[in-house]
């Protein structure tokens, strides 16, 4: 795979300027050369090929070929509530939840959440989407939205839903539709009450063995079941 690098707009009459971070991987990671060939992806599911015209200081001017929609998402929409976790931890989770192929990421608050994502901290996340999906190849950016209480995001996921508690049904022959929703909770664990209202709402309560996971690794060990249970053809 060629060196990836992200275009949110659209090229024009072939042309495509690069700058901010791109440009700054570009020319001082990557010390690009006019005539070198890249890849460009545009977050939704496209790539296109493209060489480089001109390297100015912080930008890049590059001649951009056709856009060509090039598929490597999963199969299956997967939605993931999280009360995230402190500091990096949230980055590294970020990084795989995008390299596993979830779409969708909510961080939530929750009776026992810690952490509280302000200003720049979900700019930086969805700075690491683009850096995870540079590297893993996949042209379709996870969302991260806005932080929400558990409340309405119980209330509006559609599809199979799941929400993982230690003392949940163990995963096993549960099939899955085109939409999942999971939900994990913060260092502390989801409150009784919580549980029941996402149970009363159609969630199943689901386990993953007797140890008491990290709120990652709970978080990627479900989005790789899910994965597991879809159909390749
Ligand atoms: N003492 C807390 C409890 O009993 O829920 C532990 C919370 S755990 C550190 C953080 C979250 O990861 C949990 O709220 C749950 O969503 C998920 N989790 C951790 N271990 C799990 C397991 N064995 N089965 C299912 N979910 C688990």
């Amino acid at each position: 795979m060629s060196d990836r690098f992200y275009l949110p707009t659209p090229p024009t009459d072939g042309h495509a300027v690069i700058d901010g971070p791109e440009a700054h991987h570009l020319l001082h990671v990557m010390r690009a050369q006019p005539g070198d060939e890249v890849t460009l992806f545009d977050g939704q599911g496209a790539e296109y090929t493209a060489s480089v015209e001109k390297c100015g200081r912080s930008e890049v001017l590059l001649a951009v070929g056709k856009r060509t929609e090039v598929d490597r998402e999963l199969g299956v929409r997967i939605t993931v509530g999280v009360a995230l976790p402190k500091g990096d931890r949230q980055k590294w989770l970020v990084e795989k939840l995008t390299e596993l192929g979830a779409s969708r990421l909510v961080p939530l608050s929750t009776e026992r959440s810690v952490a509280d994502l302000k200003g720049k901290s979900l700019e930086k996340l969805r700075r690491g989407v683009i850096e995870a999906s540079k590297q893993c190849g996949r042209n379709t950016l996870l969302q991260i939205d806005e932080p929400q209480p558990l409340a309405g995001f119980i209330a509006s996921a559609t599809g199979t839903k799941w929400i993982a508690h230690p003392s949940g049904e163990p995963l096993g022959a549960q099939s899955v539709s085109d939409q999942v929703s999971l939900l994990v909770g913060p260092e502390g664990g989801f409150t009784d009450e919580e549980v029941a209202a996402a149970i009363e709402q159609g969630w199943q309560c689901v386990g993953l063995g007797p140890s008491i996971l990290r709120i990652e690794t709970a978080a990627l060990a479900l989005v790789t079941v899910v994965a597991s249970k879809v159909p390749t053809d």
